[in-house]
C-alpha cells in the first residue's frame, strides 16, 4: 500500500508521519527544495530568518503533539501563564495577564485594569466576553456574520474593536475583527481567552522554523522508510488515483492532496470536487507583512508585545533565534496587511522605524542598523463572513483522494493547529479507505 501525499506543509508533514506510524508506505511530493510550507527559514546577511513570525498557544493540542513526534517540541517556549504587554504610542501602555483564578474568572482582572480601554468600556467589554462565551462556534449563523458587527451590536465601539479584540482576532484569523467571520472569532476566544485556565499561553519557537518543521521532517520521515521528492511539482490528479509528478505519473492506492486550495481546486478533476455547493476555490487570501529592524542595541526588554493605535501589532525579539550577534533584532508582524503588501521597502521602513520610536522608548537612542520585509500574500485564506460555508470536509468525491490543508473544515482558523488536525483527520480516512481496499 502506497499513499502519495502531494504538499510537505504541515499538514501533509502530519498526514504522513501519521500514516508511516501505523505501517503505510508513503511518498510526499513538495515542489519546494524544502519541507515545511509555510513556516520556513532562510539566510541574509548572516542571519537565520523565518518568512513570517509563527506563535500557538497551549491549547494547539495537535500542533504540539507533532513537534513532540518530530523531536523539537523543548525548541519551542511557552508562558508559564498568558501575559502579554500591550504597548501604545507615547503611553505607558498596559499588560493583559492570566489571574490565577479558574477560567473564565483567569482574564477578568486583566480586562478591568486594561487601560487603552476607559472604565465605561472595559464594563461593556466584559458585557460582550459573557455573550460571546454563551455563542456556539459551529452554529451556521455564526459564520454568516462579522465579529466587527456582532460585537457592535454589543456596545463594543470601534476602538474596544480594535484594542481588544482585534489583538486575538486578528492575529488568529488574519483578518481586521469588522471583516472575519463570527463562527471562527467566537471559537477562538472560546476555547483561548475563555476555555481552559492555560489555554491561551503563548508559545513562540527559539529555532527557525525550519530547525523546528522542516529539517526534522524530512529526517523522521526518510528514516521511517518515506519517500520525499522535493523540487517535485504535482500536475494533476486522476480519481484513479494517479498523480502525475513532473510530467510522470505516479500510480497510488490513496492520495492526499495537502496543497493550497486554489491548487488542490486545480489539481482535483472538476468531478471529484467535493459537494456542488462547495465553493472553496473563491476562499481568497489574505496577506500577512514582517518587517524586520535590526538595531544597534536592545530596545524590547521581553520576547513579545503587542501594540494598539499603530500600524505595529505584534513586535518579537528575534536575535537569539536568528544569531545576532550583538544589537537587538526586531520582526513587526502585521496581519491583514491589504494596506501594506504592496508598499515598497523604503516606505515601510519610513512608516514602521518611526512607529517603534513611539511605542518603545529605548528605539529613539539606537541606531537602525538594516531593515527588510517578508511578505506573504496568500498567507491564510480569507477568513471573513461566508468562508466558513465554502471549507471543504477531508473527503472527495473521488474514492481513493482525500484533503487536507489549513483551509479545509477542521473547525479551526488557518494555522499551524488547523494544519496538523487537517493532516491527521486525511490519515484517519485514508486508513479506512485502505481496510476497504484490502478487504476487497
Ligand atoms: C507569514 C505567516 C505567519 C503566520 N503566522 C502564524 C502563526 O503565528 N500561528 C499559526 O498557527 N499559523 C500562522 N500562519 C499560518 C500557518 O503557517 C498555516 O496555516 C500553515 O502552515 C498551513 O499549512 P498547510 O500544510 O495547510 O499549507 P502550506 O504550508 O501552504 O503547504 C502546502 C505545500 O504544498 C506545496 N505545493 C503547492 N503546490 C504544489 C504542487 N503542485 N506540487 C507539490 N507541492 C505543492 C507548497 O510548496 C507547500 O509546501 C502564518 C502564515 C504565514 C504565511
Amino acid at each position: 500500500m502506497n499513499v502519495v501525499i502531494v504538499g510537505g506543509g504541515l499538514a501533509g508533514i502530519s498526514a504522513a508521519m501519521a500514516l508511516q506510524e501505523t505501517g503505510v508506505q508513503v511518498t510526499l511530493v513538495e515542489a519546494r527544495p524544502w519541507l515545511g510550507g509555510a513556516t520556513h527559514s532562510f539566510r541574509r546577511d548572516g542571519l537565520d530568518v523565518d518568512n513570517g513570525q509563527h506563535v500557538f498557544l497551549r491549547c494547539c493540542t495537535a500542533y504540539q503533539g507533532l513537534l513532540r513526534r518530530l523531536g523539537t517540541d523543548h525548541l519551542a517556549t511557552v508562558q508559564d501563564r498568558f501575559d502579554v504587554t500591550v504597548l501604545t504610542p507615547g503611553g505607558r501602555g498596559a499588560r493583559l495577564r492570566r489571574a490565577p483564578l479558574p477560567s473564565p474568572l483567569h482574564l477578568l482582572p486583566a480586562l478591568a485594569r486594561y487601560s487603552p480601554l476607559s472604565p465605561a468600556d472595559r464594563l461593556r467589554a466584559m458585557r460582550a466576553s459573557t455573550a460571546l462565551r454563551r455563542l456556539d462556534p459551529a452554529d451556521p449563523a455564526l459564520d454568516e456574520v462579522s465579529a466587527g458587527a456582532w460585537l457592535a451590536g454589543r456596545g463594543q465601539r470601534a476602538w474596544a474593536r480594535e484594542a481588544l479584540w482585534g489583538l486575538f482576532i486578528t492575529a488568529s484569523l488574519n483578518a481586521e475583527v469588522d471583516d472575519a467571520s463570527l463562527g471562527l472569532s467566537a471559537m477562538v476566544c472560546r476555547r483561548a481567552l475563555f476555555g481552559r485556565t492555560g489555554a491561551a499561553d503563548i508559545g513562540v519557537p527559539s529555532v527557525p522554523l525550519a530547525e523546528l518543521h522542516g529539517g526534522p521532517a524530512l529526517r523522521r520521515i526518510q528514516e521511517a522508510g518515506g519517500t520525499v521528492r522535493l523540487k517535485a511539482k504535482a500536475e494533476e490528479v486522476t480519481a484513479d488515483p494517479k498523480v502525475v509528478v513532473d510530467g510522470e505519473p505516479v500510480a497510488a492506492d490513496a492520495v492526499i492532496l495537502a496543497v493550497p486550495h486554489e491548487t488542490a481546486a486545480r489539481l482535483l478533476p472538476a468531478e471529484a470536487h467535493p459537494g456542488p455547493d462547495a465553493r472553496w476555490h473563491a476562499l481568497d487570501a489574505s496577506p500577512i507583512v514582517n518587517v524586520h529592524v535590526v538595531y544597534d542595541r536592545p530596545v524590547l526588554d521581553r520576547p513579545f508585545a503587542a501594540a494598539v493605535g499603530s500600524p505595529v501589532q505584534w513586535i518579537f525579539d528575534r536575535t537569539a533565534v536568528s544569531g545576532l550577534g550583538s544589537g537587538q533584532y526586531l520582526a513587526v508582524s502585521v496581519s491583514a496587511a491589504d494596506r501594506w503588501i504592496d508598499v515598497p521597502t523604503a516606505e515601510l521602513r519610513d512608516r514602521f522605524v518611526p512607529e517603534l520610536r513611539r511605542l518603545l522608548p529605548a528605539a529613539r537612542r539606537a541606531r537602525v542598523r538594516d531593515v527588510f520585509v517578508t511578505r506573504e500574500r496568500r498567507a491564510t485564506f480569507r477568513q471573513r463572513p461566508g468562508s466558513g460555508a465554502r471549507r471543504p470536509g477531508a473527503a472527495t468525491r473521488a474514492t481513493g483522494v482525500f484533503l487536507a490543508g489549513a483551509w479545509t473544515d477542521t473547525g479551526w482558523p488557518d494555522t499551524m493547529e488547523g494544519a496538523v488536525r487537517s493532516g491527521l483527520t486525511a490519515a484517519r480516512l485514508v486508513r479506512r479507505h485502505l481496510e476497504g481496499v484490502r478487504d476487497r
